[in-house]
């Protein structure tokens, strides 16, 4: 799950309660279109398990989507003994929540054009960031 706020770094399981709820509709800040420029979590996952591309979209419970392989994921967890996270790390929109990237942000949304502009920006200026999971990963390890 991905959103505008803090990008992928969150992973709810399930979410238990009793609360009045009402359907509202889905959210579109340009993440869809904006994955299809990108794909950098599918060209850092190390097992593979990330579907990249958009004709690489499966339906799954009535949603169009890229289906991460989850069975390729866990393997290589079992292989390293530590959870991954690099997907998390890499993603572009788990960016500081600084001026600057929060401006970004808004204009991705907005102007469906600058998406690749971003993108370029993206590449040119954390290409090269390390990509080994988060740090507490380590610690923890
Ligand atoms: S946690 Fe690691 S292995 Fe799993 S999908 Fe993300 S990058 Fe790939
Ligand atoms: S790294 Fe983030 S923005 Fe890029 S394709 Fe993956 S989920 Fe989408």
């Amino acid at each position: 799950m991905v959103t505008k706020e803090i990008g992928n770094n969150w992973r709810p399981g399930a979410v238990a309660t009793d609360l009045p709820l009402t359907y509202d509709r889905p959210v579109d800040f340009g993440l869809q279109a904006f994955c299809e420029e990108c794909g950098i979590c599918a060209e850092r996952c190390p097992s593979g398990a990330i579907p990249r591309g958009k004709n690489k979209k499966i339906i799954v419970r009535g949603i169009r989507r890229w289906q991460v392989d989850a069975d390729q994921c866990y393997k290589y967890w079992m292989t390293t003994g530590h959870a991954c996270g690099i997907c998390q790390t890499v993603c572009p929109w788990n960016h500081r929540n600084t001026l600057f990237h929060n401006i970004m942000r808004e204009a991705i949304e907005k102007f469906a054009s600058f998406r690749k502009i971003a993108m370029v920006g993206e590449r040119l200026f954390y290409k090269y960031r390390p990509t080994p999971g988060p740090k507490w990963i380590s610690d923890a390890v």
